[in-house]
């Protein structure tokens, strides 16, 4: 009998398992490979929506679980997978610096929010009206963090690669069979496959594509993150990841020529040096149209849980989120109004009328 089945080995699976793990719990967790969204990630944390200098959702109390979270994670795997890496926002015009320092007014954001502004980090992406630096920024290297935690799994015995067939599941109550297994519970971490989840998809996961290029500058040199009309992104020996893309209707997991183009429109808008396209990257982020994660039982079947909807902020909110789920299934805490899937009964009973 095991405690857990987990479906889906990305950001959310992994947070998942760790806490279960550190139950003492017997978990097996699935994978195909199917969705990709973890594994293309920027992997940026920051608190600040760059857009609008607006705070993230819970950002600032996200912030030091998942620094702990993936600092417990680099010592269990005997890997370094956190960077601190600067941010810095390129102004367009002055009104975006005033708004800029009316942010810093507004609850939470003076932590983050430089105010002293900056007029030139790299001669190649010069700006008429300076830069934002923003504080407490970094990225986590969720490709690394995938493969080594898959290995990790498989080491103890814990990872099937191997696509979830709902149709050999068979519930049963209090626990689940699914082919040679019985399970306590199930949780389906299965990021935008929630689609093809016949017990789940009632949600309103949305997905939102992202694409992103990598680029080669052999003369950029830039060692710092710049937000412009895109990111620009340093990964070592003169590469970097610009992007991404947000697409709400192409929902093919290929990347398209289409992405390209925006992307490089945008780039030569800032970039004035010379440089190469390497490679193209694509995913399905699985956003909702609250823009708050989709978490807790099923609205009927006791066993079945889902750890789902971090947008385009799966490194912060994966670790409280997955935590909170964890707490509330084996220590009967209640789980926010905001986050749980009790919010879309409705859509559930809809569905079924
Ligand atoms: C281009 C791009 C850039 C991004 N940049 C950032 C960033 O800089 N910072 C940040 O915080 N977030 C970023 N995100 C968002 C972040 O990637 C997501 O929030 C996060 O990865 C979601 O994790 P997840 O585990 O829920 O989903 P996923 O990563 O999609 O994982 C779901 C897993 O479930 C598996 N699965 C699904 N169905 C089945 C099945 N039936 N059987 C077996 N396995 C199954 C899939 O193979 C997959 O591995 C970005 C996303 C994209 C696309």
């Amino acid at each position: 009998m095991l405690d857990y089945i987990i479906v889906g080995a990305g950001l959310s699976g992994i947070a998942v398992a760790e806490s279960l793990l550190a139950r003492d719990k017997k978990i097996l967790v699935f994978d195909d490979k199917s969705q990709a969204s973890s594994t293309v990630a920027g992997g940026i944390y920051n608190p600040v929506i760059l857009k609008r200098f607006t705070l993230a959702w819970n950002a600032n109390e996200q912030l030091d679980t998942a620094l702990t979270f993936y600092n417990s994670l680099e010592k269990k795997l005997d890997i370094s997978l956190i960077q601190s890496l600067s941010i810095y926002r390129r102004f367009h015009s002055i009104e975006e610096q005033n708004n800029w320092f009316s942010a810093m007014d507004k609850p939470y954001l003076s932590r983050f929010l430089d105010e002293k502004l900056v007029a030139s980090i790299n001669p190649h992406i010069p700006s008429s009206y300076s830069f934002g630096h923003v504080n407490e920024t970094g990225v986590v290297n969720t490709e690394l963090l995938l493969e080594k935690y898959r290995a990790y799994l498989i080491e103890i015995d814990s990872f099937q690669e191997d696509t979830f067939d709902f149709q050999k599941l068979e519930i049963n109550g209090d626990h689940c069979i699914y082919k040679n297994w019985k399970a306590r519970k199930i949780i389906f971490c299965d990021g935008f496959g929630l689609k093809n989840n016949p017990y789940f998809n009632y949600l309103p996961l949305n997905g939102n594509k992202g694409e992103y290029l990598i680029i080669k500058a052999e003369d950029l040199k830039l060692e710092v993150a710049v937000k412009s009309s895109v990111f620009i992104i340093p990964l070592g020996e003169d590469l970097y990841k610009v992007g991404a893309t947000y697409n709400n209707w192409d929902k093919t997991k290929e990347p398209t020529q289409d992405g390209k183009n925006y992307l490089l429109e945008k780039l030569n808008g800032f970039l004035n040096c010379d440089f190469e396209v390497v490679d193209q990257i694509a995913g399905i982020r699985p956003a909702t149209n609250d823009r708050k994660p989709l978490v807790g039982k099923h609205p009927v079947h006791e066993s079945l849980y889902c750890c789902n909807g971090f947008g385009s902020r799966g490194v912060l909110i994966g670790p409280t989120v997955a935590s909170q789920l964890i707490a509330h299934i084996e220590d009967a805490e209640i789980l926010s109004e905001e986050i749980d899937i009790e919010r879309f009964k409705k859509l559930y009973q809809a569905d079924l009328s």
